[in-house]
């Protein structure tokens, strides 16, 4: 059912990529006049005159290796956010094309179909949070390209029933996105292993939550060797920088030292609702398979400004659709969570 030339935008379908002086020559030499580099070296202590790896082959070896899926089926980018760019550029006809997603769910989806002039379907969650798919069904048509779904989702914190994902994979002549940004966290497994099943499915990870690499701007995207492809042939040819790239690989090797941080930050989770739980104002704590908590208050507003004079930033969620009255809690150190309920119970609304 699904076929890759049905979706992609003539103008990519035919696009001849840059061929950068890396991509021409690829082998092993002793003088390399080449690119325009400076031979001479770099003003720091760290050699960084060359340009970076296009297909950043070693970060994707080593993925690989934690993943369990080949380098062919993997695209790094500069952070995910580059990802979700990138499939509204390849898949997606301005002004023609549409794109669906479900909200409360991350902005970028929004953000980069308004940037590239792609209509938006909005088909929101039930009220606990799980995928419409009937009414997602009637929303699609013929120029429907990408339904985004994010697992766990942001900012509800809950996982997406994996049986209604694979309906929308099974039946979607497009491609079915789903957003695994914070699936280290959780009780469900990925969606990667489906790779093989689903020639539709495009998976997204990150390196900036769990790994605690935000600031280098790392992301993946897996998916069938075609649309990797297709991803590589429409990036910037050095979007990930030899910097993140040497850093991304030594933090690679540290995946005990994470798994420690992810078991610690479960159970500061449920210390954080157990604190919280039973304030008056607080009406509602939604189930999280990630590292944040979504919390219906009576006055988010009041207690969004309250712990600001108490330097604590939360995020304020009670303009977005179904999450009235809500804010969004990401899970901090021991001393920064007891900090955070000490101080909701001082508040008095
Ligand atoms: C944080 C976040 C991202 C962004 O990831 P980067 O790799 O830092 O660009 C993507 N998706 C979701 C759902 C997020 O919450």
């Amino acid at each position: 059912m699904f076929d890759i030339n049905k979706i992609l935008r003539p103008n990519i379908k035919n696009l001849t990529p840059y061929s950068s002086a890396r991509d021409e020559f690829k082998g092993e030499a002793s003088v390399y006049l080449d690119a325009n580099e400076n031979a001479y070296g770099s003003p720091l202590d760290k050699d960084y005159n060359r340009y970076p790896d296009p297909m950043q082959y070693q970060v994707k070896k080593r993925l690989s290796e934690i993943k369990g899926v080949p380098p062919r089926n993997i695209f790094v980018g500069n952070g995910s956010d580059e990802a979700i760019d990138i499939l509204y550029r390849a898949f997606c006809n301005p002004g023609v094309d549409n794109v669906i997603i479900v909200p409360p769910t991350y902005g970028m989806y929004e953000v980069s179909a308004n940037i590239n002039d792609v209509e938006l379907r909005r088909v929101p969650l039930t009220e606990d949070y799980q995928l419409d798919v009937d009414a997602i069904a009637e929303r699609i048509d013929k120029n429907t390209k990408l339904i985004w779904v994010c697992s766990p989702n942001n900012p509800t914190g809950n996982s997406i029933n994996r049986a209604d994902v694979e309906t929308l994979l099974a039946n979607f002549s497009g491609l079915v996105v789903v957003d695994e940004a914070y699936i280290n966290f959780s009780r469900q497994k990925t969606f990667i292993q489906e790779l093989t099943e689903y020639a539709n499915l495009v998976v997204l990870q990150t390196l900036s939550k769990a790994w605690g690499l935000a600031a280098l701007r790392v992301g993946m995207a897996f998916a069938s060797e075609e649309i990797i492809e297709v991803m590589n042939k429409v990036k910037p040819p050095y979007n990930v920088n030899e910097a993140s790239q040497q850093l991304a690989l030594e933090a690679l090797a540290n995946v005990d030292k994470v798994n420690g941080w992810i078991k610690e930050t479960l159970s500061e989770r449920d210390k954080m609702v157990l604190g919280i739980k039973d304030l008056d104002f607080v009406l509602d704590i939604y189930p999280s398979d990630a590292n944040f908590i979504l919390v219906k208050t009576t006055d988010a507003n009041g207690i969004y400004n309250y712990l600001v004079q108490h330097g604590i930033i939360v995020r304020n969620r009670t303009k977005v659709e179904l999450c009235e009255g809500s804010i969004r809690i990401t899970i901090g150190t021991p001393e920064e969570n007891v900090k955070l309920i000490e101080t909701l119970h001082s508040y008095k609304g």
